[in-house]
């Protein structure tokens, strides 16, 4: 179905000079899918998120130095400087400060939070993916330090009642779920997104051609696939192609270009 831009930019505008309190439009051009959410597959607190699952061999080196040249680097830096607010990088080995301030506001109605920094460019990504006729489920924005542990606690509990010890039970939940402090959806820069057609979070999505316009076209509203097909060694994360992270339009085009992923960008730096 196309739809037209015509009618979701004014509304914005609108919205935009009442001051009412910014809410997340994409949710309208996906009405029906948002009126759906009794799918527990839809429900953030109910579904711990498949991104926080790491791959088997977490002592894997993060990063490769050798892909960056020195050329390469004083770009990276150039680029860092600009989009510092949108390039913290968090992971299995890097623990975000209690400090970082995600500065949030409400989306998808409410329902979510995510960074503003994202807030424009997301609504832009995604009103020229409906033109396209794709429409999509926000099933994860920002997730808190306290709700991470949260999802651990409840991981834990459900095993031991299963018979596992507690040293077992960790262990297999931190297989799944990222330790508190470590998930990037605690940035509000991290979103999970759904085809409106298929609602698992799982490799399935690779599949729909909504997902495949998103991976094609991201980084230009400077959205990067955090965890791609191929680099699973070096974000020590399995592939995950419903898991979008925002770094700002041109950190997201030079990591395009140079194809490298947050970890790889951030050795640059070095
Ligand atoms: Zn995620």
């Amino acid at each position: 179905m196309k739809r037209s831009k015509k009618a979701i930019v004014p509304l914005l505008g609108v919205l935009a000079a009442e001051g009412v309190i910014v809410f997340l439009l994409t949710c309208a051009w996906t009405g029906a899918i948002m009126s759906g959410e009794n799918t527990a597959a839809m429900t953030p607190s109910a579904t711990p998120d498949r991104q926080d699952r790491t791959i088997s061999t977490p002592e894997t080196a993060l990063v490769d130095n050798t892909a960056v040249s020195s050329a390469e680097k004083k770009e990276i830096k150039k680029i860092y400087k600009t989009d510092k607010k949108t390039l913290a990088l968090v992971n299995k080995k890097k623990k975000l400060k209690t400090s970082y301030h995600s500065s949030l506001i409400p989306i998808c109605q409410g329902r979510l939070q995510a960074s503003e920094y994202l807030y424009d460019s997301l609504v832009r990504m995604l009103a020229d993916a409906g033109d396209e006729g794709y429409q999509y489920f926000i099933a994860s924005a920002y997730r808190s330090r306290e709700k991470q542990q949260a999802l651990i606690n409840d991981g834990v509990r459900k095993r031991m009642r299963h018979g596992a010890s507690y040293d077992e039970a960790i262990e297999k939940t931190y297989e799944e779920i990222m330790p508190a402090g470590h998930s990037e959806h605690e940035t509000g820069l991290a979103l999970d997104i759904l085809c409106s057609g298929n609602m698992h979070m799982d490799v399935s999505q690779k599949e729909e051609p909504g997902n495949r316009w998103l991976r094609k076209h991201c980084y230009k509203y400077g959205f990067i696939l955090r965890y791609p097909k191929g680099k699973e060694h070096i974000t020590n994360t399995t592939y995950e192609p419903w898991h979008f992270r925002y770094v700002g339009e041109r950190a997201a085009k030079y990591m395009r270009e140079q194809n490298l992923t947050l970890e790889e960008f951030w050795d640059g730096m070095e």
